[in-house]
């Protein structure tokens, strides 16, 4: 009876020290972040973005849509009449003031299919951490993003 236990008891040692042994000598799936990159999947939903025309003109027509789809109430836009000699964008209204609450947020994406001009896209950002509750409520300076025109949007 004793020796059956310790038999038992070698064999289960045995057999989790295969599993440490095997693992050894595989690549580690860890990634030492922040010195190396995070692999993304591609439809990640991250910080939102506010998207240009190539021309630069912003995308955002004042419509509304996503803060009237936001689940969470996170998105406040309110919107004014394009200068007809200096348009913001080729509607005939452009948002005067654009913020997501990042601390609202679900990221559901329902802003991004609500929008009819594609002008605002959850990107891939997600180092997000602030010291500041009002460093949460991302203004339209922060949204637009003049070096990308064409931020990826995600596939379906
Ligand atoms: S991702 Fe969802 S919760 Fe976040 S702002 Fe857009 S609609 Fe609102
Ligand atoms: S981002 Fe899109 S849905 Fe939201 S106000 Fe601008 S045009 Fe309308």
């Amino acid at each position: 009876m004793g020796f059956n236990k310790f038999f038992k008891g070698a064999t289960e040692i045995g057999r989790a020290m295969g599993v440490t042994l095997k693992h050894l000598t595989q690549k580690p799936i860890t990634v030492e972040y922040p010195a190396s990159p995070v692999p993304l999947y591609p439809r990640f939903r991250g910080k939102h973005e506010l998207r240009r025309y190539e021309n630069g003109m912003e995308r955002c027509i004042g419509c509304m849509l996503c803060e009237a789809a936001c689940p969470t109430a996170a998105i406040y836009v309110e919107a004014e009449e394009n200068d007809p000699n200096h348009p913001t964008s080729p509607g005939e209204r452009y948002a005067k003031v654009y913020e997501v609450n990042l601390l609202r947020c679900v990221f559901c994406g329902d802003c991004e299919e609500a929008c009819p001009v594609e002008a605002i896209v959850l990107g891939s950002e997600f180092a997000m951490a602030n010291y500041n509750r009002r460093d949460f409520i991302l203004t339209k300076q922060q949204l637009l993003n003049p070096g990308e025109p064409n931020v990826v949007i995600r596939p379906e």
